[in-house]
């Protein structure tokens, strides 16, 4: 749905601001010009919808997106027809007719995934259009060396396969003072050596703060897109894209003693006010967020103002001390999760996780509603 307004019907409105997800492309893409900017959209653009994210994207200059999986990448092209693709899971089992129907550059990551792309890309009669993965030290996917050796002396499988991009992947981007970067860096000039040249790609969101020696040819940010600040070398240049609010169903009032929610893991330590919201846990609020008496959990903001999750956090609801929120809070309010004030990283951080996957759980109850992404 488009605009603001939440159907009667909705638990809670997620609003995704289509304006600020491509001023954060343009930031990032005139941050690291000349090397071009991809968009990685894998997991329905983290969760918040590719079939809105990835036009947007397209509208705002973004030529080359990555997904994970060949389903992901059959969608994607209905949405960008015209775009470059990659699928950074590769074949997964035998899906490379999938992959080449649909005109998508699988990123391979092993000798027999190699052979098999090559076996169906083929078929077109010229070279198969492919991204290598090497690995340079995260041990996820990617080529070892000795893979690499292996594929340079196949002197056959090379010729026929048209290599778009060599790409790695960093393990500690988000902190600029780990030496894993530098060594991965290397690690990735040195393997890539022995290969044919090709455009080559190390960095994601937190890897092209790094610096220019980290863009190579293209950066493959996801997160940041979507406002993430996962860096932990200061602020990055983006600007938050998500708002996640959720209706109050009902205020009660409490007495000093009175319990909360399963397990009556809290107690009222004075008279208190209690907010009952439609959101839990199986919409992603993750069950870590609950408080015991005494310990901490998570908060949200109600009319403007943090108030704390008290008791558990069950399959539906929430419940929020708002003893101390000043005005009136009554049944049909919206309390914010995740907007101004309550970043996603907070939210992740209270929930013992990352905002990546605070963004990616977010459940199909919420409605999603989007803002600009015009031309
Ligand atoms: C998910 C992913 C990205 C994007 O990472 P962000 O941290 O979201 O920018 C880039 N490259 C690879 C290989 C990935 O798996």
């Amino acid at each position: 749905m488009t605009g603001l307004a939440l159907p009667p019907e909705a638990t809670g409105l997620i609003t995704i601001d289509l304006d600020a997800l491509q001023d954060n492309w343009r930031t990032l893409a005139k941050l690291v010009a000349p090397s071009e900017c991809a968009g990685v959209v894998k997991a329905d653009a983290y969760g918040l919808g590719a079939s809105e994210i990835i036009p947007a994207l397209n509208l705002a200059g973004c030529r080359t997106f990555f997904i994970a999986t060949p389903e992901e990448g059959r969608a994607a092209r209905q949405l960008a027809p015209d775009a470059r693709l990659f699928a950074l899971d590769g074949l997964l089992g035998g899906s490379a007719s999938l992959l080449r129907a649909a005109n998508v550059t699988p990123v391979l990551s092993s000798l027999p995934e190699i052979e098999e792309w090559v076996a169906e890309a083929s078929q077109a009669g010229r070279p198969a259009p492919a991204a290598l993965q090497i690995d340079s030290g995260l041990n996820r996917l990617g080529l070892s060396e000795a893979d690499i050796k292996a594929l340079v002396a196949r002197p056959d499988l090379l010729a026929a396969l048209d290599i778009r991009l060599i790409m790695s992947h960093l393990a500690c981007a988000d902190d600029p003072a780990d030496p894993h970067n530098d060594a991965q860096r290397a690690e990735f000039d040195r393997r890539r050596a022995l290969l044919p040249p090709a455009p080559a790609s190390l960095a994601a969101s937190d890897g092209l703060m790094l610096g220019k020696p980290f863009h190579y040819d293209l950066v493959r940010p996801g997160y940041a897109l979507y406002g993430g600040q996962a860096f932990g070398g200061g602020a990055t240049p983006v600007n938050p894209v998500v708002t996640l609010q959720a209706r109050v169903l009902q205020v009660r009032t409490l007495s000093a003693g009175d319990s909360v929610g399963y397990s009556a893991t809290w107690q009222a330590s004075r008279p208190t006010r209690l907010a009952v919201v439609a959101a839990g846990y199986a919409d992603g609020l993750a069950r870590a967020l609950s408080a015991a008496s005494g310990e901490p959990g998570g908060s949200v903001l109600v009319a403007g103002q943090l108030a704390p999750i008290v008791g558990r956090v069950s399959m539906d609801l929430i419940t929020i001390d708002i003893t101390d929120v000043a005005g009136n809070v009554t049944r049909g309010d919206l309390v914010t999760l995740i907007g101004p004030g309550l970043s996603i990283e907070t939210l992740g951080r209270a929930a013992g996780t990352i905002g990546y996957e605070v963004l990616t759980r977010l459940g199909p109850r919420f409605v999603r509603s989007y803002t600009g992404g015009g031309a």
